[in-house]
């Protein structure tokens, strides 16, 4: 291909809204243009490394057995209507009604859909299992569309799902689409983790996370030194907080604490640790409000928490609605006598904490001294802990650190979510019936290639991984009117392009520092610079976008060498 032809235009122009380099670079390289908030035309150079991804992700579906369909972007609200993810789902949906007043959504995730036609088509244990993936457009009507094609509201998922008589069954596929996911990841060259995950609006029983590792990462992942525990902060468990030193219960008083309603406050004025302190946090929920019992110095983890509850939506409570319930201002709530009017979870991390501090349900008033059972009756006890850096490992002695990441993908084990909510139900040997168990596995094409330029790039721009690279090798005539220069450069791309080579030709009519300051941008991984001044001595030369070292050359070698170099870079 030829610049000439191609539609390509770079600028140095940092759109303003592009807070992450991959945004940035990738605008500025012209891949992507925004039409509307997380709405993006692919141009032509961009769209070229989304196919390559697809075509990664393809292979790779292909060969651990999953086969390609392709679904509607448009789909009926009933389907959503029977499993409860109209409302579920809540503003995330895009929904929109047809001439004839009926509600659709345009698809965020596919689970009713191919349970919709699987449960019409599939009757007995014979025809399972199965997977089926598409590559296809999603719409999420995401909060804060950032980030690029990173956190976009309209996007290209790869999304399988895996119909199955057992559980035995879905492990199974489960495992291989496990692997089919490694290999993408390494496949596209990326430093990628997996860990543990909360499953989230998706739902069922076990989920992992594929984790690009990147400072620019929207999620925390806790992973421990010895590498036998990893998992997103949303799931992750710790092997237990230290005990605080054994006290003999003493008795429970109030102490006047005017003025101090955070933890900091409070514990200076009492000259106590945080981690002497209970911290009441009331939560309003889809059904009823909770108040949440977590030690001074940590946090709730309100994933877990949603979770744990069963519920979808949950948030803190406001001023008026804590006053309501504890009597109290914002600051100075504490679980005794609060099970009266709410109820009462408290996380383990509480539990053993004797002669405690907590608010006092009064203004500008804590108790001291406070004692679970003899002061406080807490009928529920679960882990809602935030798990951080240097806590102890789940698995082994070890310690917990915290990095960020980029979520490319997410896989499922959905158990009998939806084939029982939608009746996708087979029969087995007996003629019995049972609901499918279902797995579903999803990709995130544009936000694996936006990662892997979070991942590869430096000051001058993009540096692509060969096999998500919009070109190969990018041949570049520095002196166009030249005729010999020309010439020259024509011929090696000529000769590239016989030689079946992915390769890009900079015919521009432009300075030689231009093309270079593009070269550099839109990155690509081998370069081959054909010049007056090297010309006149018989070369011309090769260099690599990662090391910039230049090869000089003789012309009728160059082919040849670019071969070797491809070679290398393992192309
Ligand atoms: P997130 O937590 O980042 O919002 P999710 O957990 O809702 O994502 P899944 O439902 O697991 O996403 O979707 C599968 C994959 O689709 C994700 O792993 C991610 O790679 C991709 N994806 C999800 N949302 C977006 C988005 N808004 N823009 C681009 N890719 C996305
Ligand atoms: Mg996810």
């Amino acid at each position: 291909m030829r610049w000439s032809r191609i539609y390509l235009y770079t600028t140095r122009e940092i759109p303003a809204d592009a807070e992450v380099v991959s945004h940035q670079l990738m605008a500025r390289a012209g891949m992507i243009r925004k039409l509307a908030a997380g709405i993006y035309t692919y141009l032509p150079l961009g769209w070229r490394s989304i196919k390559k991804m697809m075509e990664i992700v393809r292979r790779e579906m292909d060969a651990a057995g999953a086969v390609e369909l392709s679904m509607p972007a448009i789909q009926p609200a009933e389907l959503w209507q029977e499993t409860e993810r109209w409302e579920v789902f809540g503003d995330l949906l895009l929904r929109m009604k047809d001439r004839n007043e009926r509600d659709f959504c345009f698809g965020p995730t596919h689970e009713e859909v191919i349970t919709d036609f699987v449960r019409r088509d599939v009757r007995s244990y014979r025809q399972l299992p199965f997977n089926l993936y598409q590559i296809q457009t999603k719409f999420r009507d995401e909060i804060r569309p950032r980030f690029g094609l990173m956190r976009a509201r309209e996007f290209l998922m790869k999304d399988a799902y895996s119909f199955h008589t057992s559980e035995e069954s879905l492990a199974e596929t489960y495992e291989a689409m496990r692997q089919a996911y490694c290999r993408v990841f390494e496949d596209c060259r990326l430093e990628y983790t997996m860990v543990e995950a909360a499953s989230g609006a998706i739902g069922g029983s076990g989920s992992h996370e594929f984790m690009v590792l990147a400072e620019t990462g929207e999620d925390a992942v806790v992973a421990c030194s010895n590498g036998d525990y990893a998992a997103n902060t949303e799931k992750a468990e710790t092997g237990g907080l230290e005990p605080p030193p054994a006290e003999e219960p003493i008795e429970m008083r109030e102490e006047s604490t005017p003025g101090a309603t955070t933890v900091a406050e409070v514990t200076e004025l009492l000259g106590v640790g945080p981690e002497k302190l209970v911290k009441t946090m009331l939560y309003d929920t889809d059904v009823e409000p909770v108040a949440v019992l977590v030690r001074g110095d940590r946090e709730v983890n309100e994933v877990k928490l949603a979770s744990y509850l069963g519920v979808n939506h949950l948030q803190l409570a406001g001023e008026e609605k804590v006053e309501r319930f504890t009597g109290a201002p914002v600051g100075f709530a504490g679980p005794v006598a609060l099970s009266e009017s709410v109820r009462l979870i408290g996380d383990e991390s509480a539990r053993p904490l004797v002669n405690f501090v907590c608010g006092a349900n009064k203004a500008d008033a804590h108790y001291v001294g406070v004692n679970w059972d003899r002061d406080v009756k807490v009928g529920e006890w679960a882990d809602l802990l935030l798990v951080g850096a240097g806590d102890p490992c789940p698995r082994c002695d070890g310690t917990l650190e915290l990095s960020r990441g980029i979520e490319v993908g997410h896989i499922f084990m959905l158990g009998a979510k939806y084939s029982k909510a939608m009746e996708c139900f087979y029969s087995d040997e007996k003629g019995e019936l049972h609901p499918m168990e279902m797995g579903c596995y999803g990709l995130g094409i544009g936000r694996t290639v936006a990662a892997a330029v979070e991942q590869n790039h430096d000051e001058n721009g993009i540096i692509w991984p060969v096999p998500l690279a919009p070109f190969e090798v990018l041949v570049m005539s520095l002196n166009p009117q030249d005729d010999e220069v020309r010439r020259t450069a024509d011929d090696i791309y000529d000769q590239l392009v016989a030689e079946g080579v992915d390769v890009f030709y900079d015919d521009r009519d432009e300075r030689p520092g231009v093309k270079f300051k593009d070269a550099d941008l839109i990155g690509i991984p081998i370069r081959v610079a054909v010049g007056a001044k090297s010309l006149a001595e018989g070369k011309v030369e090769l260099s690599l976008r990662r090391d910039r070292e230049k090869h000089l050359v003789a012309p009728a070698e160059a082919a040849a060498r670019v071969g070797d170099l491809l070679a290398e870079l393992g192309a």
